[in-house]
């Protein structure tokens, strides 16, 4: 910072309220201008591939077709699925009129809620910045974008790529680390969606409270995945390394921790061995579609994480290189260091369990996860755990990749978060569903409800309200 440049608070205060006005002006409610935007939005997406792909390369080591597959390609269908659906969300939709208001014609109409903070992590720093953009432009926002420093080379990339494709007065990109983040969260927002771990979350929703604006808050923590052996082991290991092991396990709907029958577990193990190897090959160092930890501190922090004595596969690491192998952890129990925290990193615990009741118990007794996952063919089973367990999602015989259905809305419950989105979910949280309605003046029927009080307004309430 320059003795010229203002300091945080005040270039916070004048970036926001240059987007209010911008907002206040109305240019960001005419359709038009939302697809505009959007459109502008995928034409980045699709020039600017490269040099976003590369940000990634460098910030997570992640390949240019996974970038493709979690982040690029990810918006890109977002984008599309909101224009080919933004005219029927944004249609007002007629509400039923009770008799006893008749004649009426009631509607709701989706309005934009104003001004919008979108704060980001840093393990899916593009998708997690930009897939609330799209729904918040889609409702017809004004949006301030706020990347996570933790993954530099994106944060910079996106600083400089959004401003020559988006509306620069109604969308901008605020860079910065907790001090930035900090001054942004002085300022009144109208919403403020945030995807991070929980212990910012109180930060931001105590901000929040101050202004009262809502929040979306997508957090995390630990998912579990139960496995049986009703199941094909190899195929199942297959999708199980893969959603693991994806973005080098920093996926907030990673499979924490496995959870097997002793002799399930031991079967599994050598199929997650062939599953690594098919997947990362003889050295998963040497692998292109193999990612690196973010920064050496988390590499660290893993590494405390992972018991020699537990360690069947993998455990290799080069923290100069921000490296781990693939980890499975096996027999893995509730007192592990592994298993106190989420740990967003390649470490796949294996907890042995007696059987399907007591890893239902075992999921009970802990905060709600972001995803829950099981891999069997016992109905009776799946819809126990539909009944008997909460999660933000539940998904059978595989994972993660329920992200990929826009229709499905994508959040957490409890501990892992409240609000959901993608889809039309987000073109919700970013709208205010506002009752519009009229009752002409004639004919006057409300007037049989005033006072002065006697048999016919009682008769009136008995006709029209209770039984009507
Ligand atoms: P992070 O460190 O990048 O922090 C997220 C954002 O919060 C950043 O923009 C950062 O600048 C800001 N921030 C950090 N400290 C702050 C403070 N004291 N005050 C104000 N702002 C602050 O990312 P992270 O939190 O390490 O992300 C990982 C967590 O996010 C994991 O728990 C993961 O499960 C969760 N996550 C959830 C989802 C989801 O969609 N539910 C997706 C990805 C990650």
């Amino acid at each position: 910072m320059t003795s010229d440049t203002p300091p945080i608070h005040l270039q916070a205060d004048a970036r926001v309220a240059a987007v209010r006005a911008a907002f206040d002006g109305g240019r960001t409610r005419p359709l038009p201008w939302r697809t505009a935007q959007l459109r502008a939005l995928d034409r980045m997406l699709v020039a600017e591939a490269d040099a976003i792909h590369a940000a990634l390369q460098a910030d997570l080591g992640k390949c240019a077709i996974e970038s493709r597959l979690t982040e690029t390609a990810f918006l890109r269908a977002e984008i599309a699925h909101a224009l080919k659906h933004l005219r029927r969300w944004s249609r007002p939709k007629r509400i039923a009129i009770p008799l006893s208001l008749q004649p009426a014609h009631g509607r709701l109409v989706p309005e934009p809620l104003g001004v919008v903070l979108v704060i980001a992590p840093w393990n899916y720093p593009v998708q997690l910045l930009l897939a609330p953009l799209i729904g918040a432009i889609a409702a017809g926002n004004a949006v301030v974008l706020k990347p996570s420093e933790v993954a530099p080379n994106v944060a910079a990339t996106l600083a400089r790529l959004i401003p020559r494709y988006l509306d620069n007065d109604a969308v901008v990109v605020v860079e910065g680390g907790v001090a930035e983040t900090g001054a942004l969260l002085r300022e009144r927002f109208d919403h403020i969606f945030y995807t991070g771990n929980s212990a910012v979350a109180r930060v931001v929703m105590t901000a929040a409270a101050r202004h009262l604006t809502p929040v979306t808050l997508e957090l995390g923590g630990k998912s579990p995945l139960w496995i049986d052996d009703s199941v094909d082991m190899k195929a199942a290991a297959r999708r199980i390394a893969w959603a693991k092991f994806l973005n080098a396990g920093q996926t907030c709907v990673a499979p924490d921790y496995l959870l097997a029958a002793p002799g399930t577990a031991e079967n599994l193990v050598p199929h997650l061995r062939n599953a690594i190897h098919e997947l990362y090959g003889n050295n998963p160092r040497n692998s292109s579609a193999y990612g690196r930890i973010i920064n050496s501190r988390h590499v660290e922090r893993l590494l405390t994480l992972i018991d020699p004595a537990r360690c069947v596969i993998g455990g290799e690491h080069d923290i100069g290189e921000r490296y781990i192998a693939p980890t499975v952890l096996h027999p893995a129990t509730a007192g592990d260091a592994s298993m106190q925290d989420e740990i967003f990193g390649p470490i796949l615990p294996v907890v042995t369990v007696k059987d399907a009741e007591a890893a239902i118990a075992f999921i009970r007794a802990r905060p709600k996860p972001l995803a829950l996952y099981a891999f069997t063919s016992d109905r009776a089973l799946r819809q126990r755990l539909v009944d008997e367990t909460s999660s933000g999602a539940l998904a059978f015989d595989f994972a993660v990749a329920h992200l990929g259905a826009p229709d499905m809305p994508f959040g957490g419950v409890g501990a892992s978060g409240m609000g959901a989105y993608h889809g039309e979910a987000s073109f919700r949280i970013f709208s205010h569903f506002k009752p519009v309605m009229r009752k002409p003046l004639w004919p006057d029927t409300l007037r049989l409800i005033f006072p002065p009080y006697g048999k016919t307004v009682e008769h009136v309430i008995d006709l029209l309200l209770v039984r009507g």
